[in-house]
């Protein structure tokens, strides 16, 4: 494909704190056409895989995650912040550099006949998105891959998914 993504992320240097490269996706959801090809090319690989469901993490991922949902027909799960879903829910801490944060799912979102995979914008630690894992496999659903648009070759998170063997395609690299 001709389109870059890359040339649609800007690089927000001292954000959230100095010495962090922030990789901004806001120009790629401003450009339309953009948008679209992103949403294109996710949906052009995960059409042949009939998915029931696509799984989004709060925030960024209900972004791409609905897009793609739409373009394929299917349905959208989201993964919350604790205290955000109205319903009951299955929950799923994980450590952050200070502290530790959690991601929430209705119980019943997910049943055994669900094929999904979990969609976020960027991989960097891979600590959210390993939590959301853990989440999802706290229900029978098949999890077939974890999508992002982005992945920090730099940081741990690639290669602690790879150490356990969860497959994830991304559309670039920094
Ligand atoms: P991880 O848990 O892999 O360390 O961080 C990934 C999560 O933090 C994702 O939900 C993502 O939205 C957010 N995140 C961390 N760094 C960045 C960044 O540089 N750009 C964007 N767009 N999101 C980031």
């Amino acid at each position: 494909m001709s389109f870059d993504i890359k040339t649609h992320i800007r690089a927000i240097h001292d954000y959230p704190k100095p010495g962090i490269v922030f990789r901004d996706i806001t120009p790629l959801l401003a450009d339309g056409v953009a948008f679209q090809q992103t949403i294109m090319q996710l949906a052009e690989r995960y059409r042949p895989l009939q998915l029931t469901r696509v799984v989004g993490i709060e925030a960024r991922g209900f972004i791409f995650g609905t897009a793609l949902a739409y373009a394929l027909g299917v349905g959208f799960v989201p993964l919350r912040k604790p205290g955000k879903l109205p319903g009951s829910t299955l929950e799923q801490r994980y450590q952050l550099e200070y502290g530790e944060d959690a991601l929430q799912m209705h119980d019943d979102a997910l049943t055994a006949d669900d094929r999904v995979i979990i969609i976020d914008d960027l991989l960097a630690t891979g600590g959210t998105v390993l939590a959301a894992v853990d989440l999802v496999r706290q229900t029978q659903a098949e999890l077939l891959e974890c999508a992002f648009v982005i992945s920090l070759t730099d940081l741990p998170g690639p290669s602690r998914l790879q150490r356990a063997k969860i497959p994830y395609y991304t559309l670039c690299e920094f």
